[in-house]
């Protein structure tokens, strides 16, 4: 684990990325907070640390995210993204924003993106990385 997430608070012994984390403290491995997914694209910056985001920007999911190009958790550092996959993606269950567990993901790493703001008022934020750099598929 390295110091990024060692530095987030933790659930169940396992750090929670900001993007999880609500304004109260409130931490849900499970779910992306909505309010956090737009000051990280708003604000430009990592959904995992906090912190500002530096090229190549990251952004990782279920394949199902990268076959529809949308991606539900927000822009990442490409450090960041690694190390929580490293991290959450052998233990399996509902991490890093994922209601259902993924059996594969995607990481893939852009120069920009597009953030798809819901049509619905209960509507998720959606980004859409352009001119895609490389893409990994992990399992
Ligand atoms: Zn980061």
């Amino acid at each position: 684990m390295t110091s990024m997430l060692e530095v987030r608070p933790k659930a169940g012994g396992l750090p929670v990325p900001f993007a999880c984390e609500d304004d109260g403290g409130a931490l849900d491995h499970s779910h992306v907070v909505k309010r956090r997914a737009i000051r990280c694209a708003l604000s430009r910056i990592c959904g995992i640390c906090g912190e500002t985001l530096t090229r190549p920007i990251a952004f990782f999911g279920p394949l199902a995210e990268w076959d529809a190009g949308l991606f539900t958790f927000p822009p990442t550092h490409h450090q960041c993204a690694r190390d929580a996959l490293d991290l959450f993606v052998p233990l399996g269950g509902r991490h890093l924003g994922q209601a259902e567990p993924p059996l594969t993901w995607a990481l893939v790493t852009t120069g920009g993106f597009d953030v798809i703001r819901p049509t619905r008022r209960a509507g998720i934020v959606q980004f859409r990385p352009n001119s895609v750099i490389e893409a990994v598929i992990i399992d």
